[in-house]
């Protein structure tokens, strides 16, 4: 469908472009043509589009189960929190459907531990960062550093206050006796791809232990092996109280997670807090097959050396190109930082076939498939640079 109204709010900008096919790191729109993807969704099909080791679980689970209702024990549930909690430094895990959800559930949680643990009620502000994005609930958008998904929702909830991003001294300076947690990205996703300092993480990771804070890590975009470990934290060596995950955690499928240390048990007793489809049948079947893959394919530590060899070839093919300022990133989510605007450019891209997707206003953002093949990703590099070759010759 092209650019007339339709029965949808048009709160999406969307590319002139739909999809029929996908397989791999390849899809087809309505025309036949072929496109070599390179976004994955916005760091969603990590696997890839239709992977088998998914499809197959998947399909098993259709024809079995679907729904019904956290009243009753899931089995896929325990054992996608066991793999979670196996495999990370959190002990409890509570699902629900969406990233935005699972920020929802990280604040809840940090609040409810302070009012009904700890016992100091009056300790129930967040500290965020500026450029960070949480979500779109009410509580996620207060939560995020941007005013313009702020904009026409106020009365917004109180309780958060923003950091500059990188900058522990201004974060120490912030933090006051209402102060709970400190919510960050390792690396901010849709603020542009900006990696975390690691001597900005470590010390926000002691300041929360000095002053006895939460500390909340927003694995939304990063976790799931896109940066080259499981859970982009590991990088940094710190522990989070909290973390929280979506995007790629159901190759697809519409899963959310939020993930926490022991002591925030109780937090979350009985009828506190829920989701009717958080955690259901189909959804946990993806996210056990997806982590299964991960773990035995060793796609975190493929993520790490793609990852290298992109940010190499990117900086050997643009050096000199007048039209990029910085390529950064942290595995396979990568930005190239551009002095201008970068949407013309990705419509351009996407014309010849390779599909990426903007972070910010002037990057284009790359967040492939951890199993693409080394030819794809030679052939959608090319076309980038190609295009942004020729931008910067017809701008001289
Ligand atoms: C995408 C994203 C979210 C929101 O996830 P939704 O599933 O769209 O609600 C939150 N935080 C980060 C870091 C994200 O990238």
């Amino acid at each position: 469908m092209g650019e007339a109204q339709n029965a949808l709010f048009p709160n999406y900008g969307r590319y002139p472009l739909t999809f029929v096919k996908g397989e791999g790191s390849r899809l087809w729109d309505e025309n036949g043509k072929e496109y070599l993807d390179l976004m994955c969704g916005l760091a969603v099909t990590n696997l890839g589009h239709a992977p088998k080791q998914v499809t197959e679980r998947l399909k098993q689970q259709v024809d079995t189960l679907w729904h019904t209702s956290n009243l009753f024990h899931i089995p896929n549930q325990d054992q996608l929190a066991q793999l979670l909690v196996d495999n990370s430094c959190a002990d409890a895990v509570f699902f629900c459907n969406s990233g935005a959800e699972a920020n929802e559930a990280a604040i809840k949680i940090a609040r409810r531990y302070f009012q009904k643990v700890v016992g100091q009620p009056e300790r129930y502000e967040i500290i965020t960062y500026h450029m960070s994005f949480h979500g779109r609930t009410l509580a996620t958008l207060t939560a995020t550093g941007q005013d313009k998904v702020k904009e026409g929702f106020s009365p917004l909830p109180e309780g958060f206050i923003y950091a500059p991003y990188n900058d522990a001294e201004a974060t120490e300076k912030l933090i006051s006796e209402k102060t709970c947690a400190i919510m960050l990205e390792m690396v901010q996703g849709e603020g542009g791809v900006n990696p975390a300092d690691q001597a900005f993480v470590k010390r926000v990771a002691e300041l929360c232990q000095q002053h006895g804070l939460l500390l909340i890590v927003d694995e939304i975009q990063t976790g799931m092996g896109r940066t080259g470990k499981m859970f982009a934290y590991e990088h940094y060596g710190i522990e989070p109280d909290v973390f929280t995950l979506a995007k790629g955690l159901g190759s697809g499928m519409p899963i959310g997670a939020m993930l926490g240390k022991e002591k925030l048990r109780q937090a979350f007793s009985a009828g506190s807090h829920g989701s009717t489809f958080g955690g259901n049948y189909l959804s946990t079947a993806a996210g056990i097959a997806t982590v299964e893959t991960l773990l035995e394919e060793k796609l975190p530590e493929r993520a790490a050396e793609l990852g290298e060899y992109i940010v190499s070839e990117l900086k050997a093919k643009l050096a000199g190109n007048p039209l990029v300022e910085q390529i950064r990133g942290l595995g396979l989510l990568i930005g190239i930082g551009l002095n201008q605007p970068s949407a013309d450019l990705i419509s351009t891209i996407h014309e010849q076939g390779v599909l990426v997707v903007s972070a910010g206003p002037n990057v284009i953002r790359l967040a492939p498939s951890l199993l693409i093949s080394k030819e794809e990703l030679d052939r959608g590099l090319e076309t980038v640079c190609t295009v942004l070759a020729q931008k910067a010759a017809a701008t001289v």
